[in-house]
């Protein structure tokens, strides 16, 4: 038994199914979980003292790479002056303003402690302004386990085949309408329904939680068009894109305006913070300035705030995005070269730092949901051991979308390529 095994068998008695978030217990992938022991740049060291090349970084936010030094070096100092005050500080404002200065879209920001509290209040703000009850949503899309939002979602949820969970009331999810992603008239369909009860519409713009699905051309335009049609909000959730597609999040990237913005991981370097933020008339509606409560007695954290503006600031160095582009595009084309090499059948997204792989025999573009559920679940479950075991440590779900960092350079780019390629001849001769 290998000691990530055996922490595993030690977790499960006393914590639930062993892990503190769904996706991290390989359900998705079968098999025991890494425990991971410390980062560094691309790698992740886990409890045996083995090393691999990390396509999850956290879930998003390690774009500078693991254990970045500056901004581990700014984390060091900020601690000297104390953990959390529950008092407003100058790091509060500096971080407004430099999220303000990086998605135009956003005149005021509200700073919280994860991507769940930020489209949770989006979400309550967007009610409360409105005065409308209903939100819509798109099946596949996971934005958070907030009571509404857990209406089929997608991300741990869906890889458990629990995309609606128990535990919500039906007087709840009744106001959580939802649509198919990248199809206009299902949202039109919905609205003809209900052209005056729908607060807002959030959504991933490009979707992370079933894979990697961008938008379709005309998608999100169409979005915009239908809320200023019929009052309602549009919410671009960017908890996984800001900062990571563009310097300015998919917003920029697809030139869109969104009324609110839902940001997260990406801002705190890796601690736990979340935001949102857009329209000051909006934005004003919130406590103390309005009627909408909303609070945190960690939010704006220090350290966290710390963290996260010196990640910010590293993002904002000329030609960056252009670099994380190509290394990402490098590894989804590699994939796909390398299954085309063994005559595996596979499909390929990719945009910005974000990256998603699909098997199937489908030789359209994968643009929904319904032809990711449909794609071959065996496959990827053997490719995810065979790569694991090459030393590439992937998203344990074929749900979840894969990312890059500035830290991953030629050599692990190369490693990873050659492990793909004696992965995907490993799975034709299985
Ligand atoms: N929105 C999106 C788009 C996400 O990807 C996630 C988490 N991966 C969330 C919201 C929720 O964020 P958190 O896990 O920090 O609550």
């Amino acid at each position: 038994m290998t000691r990530s095994e055996a922490l595993f068998e030690q977790a499960k008695q006393t914590i639930p199914g062993g892990v503190n978030s769904p996706v991290r217990a390989f359900n998705g992938v079968g098999g025991s979980p890494l425990f991971i022991e410390k980062a560094d740049g691309a790698y992740i060291y886990d409890a045996d003292g083995k090393k691999y090349i990390d396509y999850v970084g956290s879930w998003g936010p390690m774009i500078l790479g693991h254990n970045n030094p500056q901004i581990r070096q700014a984390v060091l100092e900020a601690v000297e002056n104390g953990l959390s005050f529950g008092a407003p500080t100058e790091l509060e404002v500096t971080m407004a303003e430099k999220v303000i200065e990086m998605v135009p879209s956003i005149e005021q920001v509200r700073m919280v402690s994860s991507g769940t509290e930020a489209t949770m209040s989006a979400i309550r703000l967007a009610r409360g302004f409105t005065n409308r009850d209903k939100i819509l949503k798109f099946e596949g899309c996971y934005h958070g386990h907030a009571d509404c939002l857990l209406v089929k979602a997608g991300s741990g949820a869906l890889t458990l085949g629990q995309p609606s969970s128990p535990g919500i009331p039906e007087d709840f999810a009744k106001h959580t309408l939802t649509a198919v992603y990248n199809d206009l008239d299902s949202v039109r369909a919905i609205f003809a329904e209900h052209p005056e009860a729908i607060s807002c519409i959030i959504l991933e713009p490009v979707a992370g939680n079933m894979n990697c699905i961008p938008p379709v051309e005309g998608f999100l335009e169409g979005l915009r068009t239908i809320c200023d049609e019929f009052g309602a909000l549009m919410i671009i959730d960017e908890v996984m894109t800001g900062f990571r597609v563009s310097k300015s999040g998919a917003q920029g990237h697809y030139n869109v305006k969104p009324d609110l913005t839902t940001l997260g991981k990406v801002i705190g370097g890796g601690m736990p913070v979340g935001a949102f933020g857009g329209r000051k008339d909006v934005m004003q509606f919130i406590a103390p300035t309005g009627p909408v409560y909303q609070a945190g007695t960690l939010s704006g954290n220090p350290i966290a705030m710390t963290a996260g503006l010196a990640q910010m600031d590293a993002l904002c160095q000329p030609g960056l995005y252009e670099e994380l582009n190509a290394k990402t595009k490098r590894i989804a084309e590699g994939f796909k070269a390398a299954a085309d090499k063994h005559g595996i059948p596979l499909s390929i997204n990719q945009v910005g730092g974000m990256f998603g792989f699909f098997f199937t025999e489908d030789t359209n573009p994968i643009t929904s949901f319904d032809q990711v559920t449909q794609c071959n679940m065996d496959h990827f479950r053997h490719f995810y051991h065979l790569m694991l075991d090459e030393g590439v440590y992937l998203a344990p779900s074929a749900y979840e979308a894969g990312f890059l960092s500035m830290a991953h350079g030629e050599e692990e780019l190369e490693l990873t390529l050659v492990a793909a390629d004696k992965a995907f001849a490993a799975l034709k001769a299985l």
